[in-house]
């Protein structure tokens, strides 16, 4: 749509792997020049690193600081250097937990990582997390607690819709193609408080940020609003998430 045009610049994408693009250099090159932002997350500080070099000339980009540790083959053997960096950037992710796995050890180990990270972003008030919570919703809202000072992205949130209801304000659900599709996402947008969604590609695993229009297209017919008003409200909700004046 000739829309988009203009308002390609309104579209942010929080949750994007987007050093696991192919030619990950010339397409970051073309959504800068579309003015999408794009929050680029790691799974390990290593990634990070690399993520921060490979894209220093970007200013719509910005990398994210994580540690996954259910993708990882040694966990702790990341945590020295991801302490170690977490002074120099807001952006925490992808972080959280996964329990596709049984194994309750490596359950725990997911969860004392977690804490540590959240403890420690608890410090500062201007921390935003992108957290992954696959089969794990009810504890990882456990731990982050209700007076945690940052702000909270639950990235593709497939948990219980009745968590989603009355969350506090500085919780938020990054939201993509595949929840506005499946029947658990539609009823977790029923609950959400429409100022706390955000939007996210989760690229390339799932989909391009450009293609966060159809997202914004679909969430204005829900809202019954203009694709523009839809566009703007997730605008304003994402400095309200970062704490950036507008
Ligand atoms: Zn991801």
């Amino acid at each position: 749509m000739a829309i988009w045009q203009k308002l390609s610049e309104k579209i942010i994408d929080t949750h994007c792997h987007l050093q696991d693009f192919d030619n990950p250099l010339a397409y970051a090159a073309e959504l800068e020049q579309k003015k999408i932002h794009v929050h680029t997350v790691t799974i390990s500080p290593g990634q990070y690193l690399s993520s921060k070099d490979t894209f220093k000339d970007f200013s719509y980009i910005s990398p994210a600081l994580g540690w996954l540790p259910f993708m990882l083959k040694d966990p702790l053997s990341h945590k020295d250097l991801f302490f170690d960096l977490i002074d120099q950037t807001t952006l925490i992710g992808e972080i959280g937990l996964d329990y596709k796995t049984d194994d309750e050890a490596d359950r725990k180990l997911q969860r004392q990582i977690f804490e540590m990270i959240v403890d420690k972003s608890a410090e500062t008030k201007n921390k935003v997390l992108s957290i992954h919570t696959r089969c794990s919703a009810e504890d990882t809202l456990a731990i982050i607690g209700p007076t945690f000072p940052g702000t909270i992205i639950l990235h593709w949130y497939s948990g219980s819709p009745l968590l989603m209801k009355d969350l506090p304000e500085n919780y938020f659900l990054s939201v993509n193609n595949a929840m506005i599709k499946s029947r658990n996402g539609k009823e977790i947008l029923k609950e959400i408080n429409p100022q706390q969604v955000l939007t996210e590609s989760d690229g390339p695993y799932l989909d391009k940020p450009e293609n966060i229009k159809v997202v914004i297209e679909s969430l204005a017919s829900r809202w019954d609003m203009s694709i523009e008003e839809a566009a703007d409200l997730i605008y304003k909700n994402y400095h309200r998430a970062m704490k950036n004046e507008l």
